[in-house]
């Protein structure tokens, strides 16, 4: 069922447990995410990257079937576009019935992040829609030579800045992980994270919680973190499953997606366990 994404977040921070937000990627790994929070009776955030919206039938047809799913399951779901930078496709995913939208403009100077932020969240919450923002670079890592790591975090009066100025509702701080699977253990800086903590009233969303090991997961959430992100453990688990099957010579359909949907789930669950989110829903 749909519930806020004030609500749920709020519950998160106040019973010191993080909601994970999985990104998905097509039916499957969707499914496997709502099983997922259902089996560990779990509120879970459903989210799709933006430029992976739009690739469906310019976006309607998984957003409605994910609104439906949430409409039909007794656990508590939003959902939510993660990583928009393009404004036409927040208006769109505002009109298609998204619950929450992230605008991405930490490659800006901060005074452009401000002023576009600012302009999506005044449109969003002219519909009643929650917003994450981002400010500091999240490192990128592609396992090749495109890799960007970051050492610099996100300033806490650069980010009060931005909150006060564009008035979103939660904030996607840089401190020290980045998007795709490390190769070494990242450095966390959770003095920054306790500092942004306690200058903001706003939850804080970790950005590239794939592979970050347990331990430096349950401080982030001790600190204050509300919602953590993971993707690329869902797709590289939905893919290799895949091709296992492939490799195994199975032609069915239905056979290869439900090995993955089944795959993709238990590790969705074993996040939901470790964020401390299960039996909260
Ligand atoms: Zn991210």
């Amino acid at each position: 069922m749909y519930v806020s994404p004030k609500e749920i977040l709020q519950d998160a921070i106040d019973r010191h447990y993080a909601v994970a937000a999985f990104n998905f990627y097509n039916l499957d790994t969707l499914l496997a995410i709502i099983e997922a929070a259902e089996e560990e009776r779990s509120p879970v955030i459903a989210q799709i990257y933006a430029d992976h919206f739009t690739f469906y039938n310019g976006g309607g047809s998984i957003a409605k079937a994910a609104l439906r799913l949430i409409e039909e399951t007794p656990v508590p779901v939003y959902l939510h576009l993660d990583h928009a930078s393009n404004y036409e496709t927040i208006l769109y995913a505002i009109e298609l019935g998204f619950h929450s939208v992230m605008y991405d403009g930490s490659e800006l100077p901060l005074d452009e992040n401000i002023s576009i932020s600012k302009t999506v969240v005044e449109a969003a919450h002219k519909h009643g829609i929650f917003t994450e923002v981002e400010l500091g670079r999240i490192g990128r890592l592609s396992g090749g030579q495109e890799d960007a790591v970051y050492d610099d975090c996100t300033g806490v009066e650069e980010a009060c800045q931005l909150i006060s100025n564009c008035k979103a509702d939660s904030l996607a701080p840089a401190i020290g992980t980045a998007h795709g699977l490390y190769r070494t253990v990242p450095k966390l800086n959770f003095r920054r994270l306790e500092e942004l903590q306690k200058a903001l009233e706003v939850p804080l969303v970790l950005h590239g919680g794939s592979g970050i090991p347990d331990e430096l997961i349950r401080k982030s959430i001790d600190l204050g973190i509300a919602k953590i992100n993971v993707g690329t453990e869902l797709k590289y688990q939905w893919s290799s499953t895949m091709k296992a099957g492939l490799e195994q010579g199975l032609k069915e359909p239905i056979k290869l997606e439900n090995n993955a949907k089944q795959a993709v789930k238990e590790i969705a669950k074993r996040k939901i366990s470790l964020f401390g989110s299960a039996g909260k829903a």
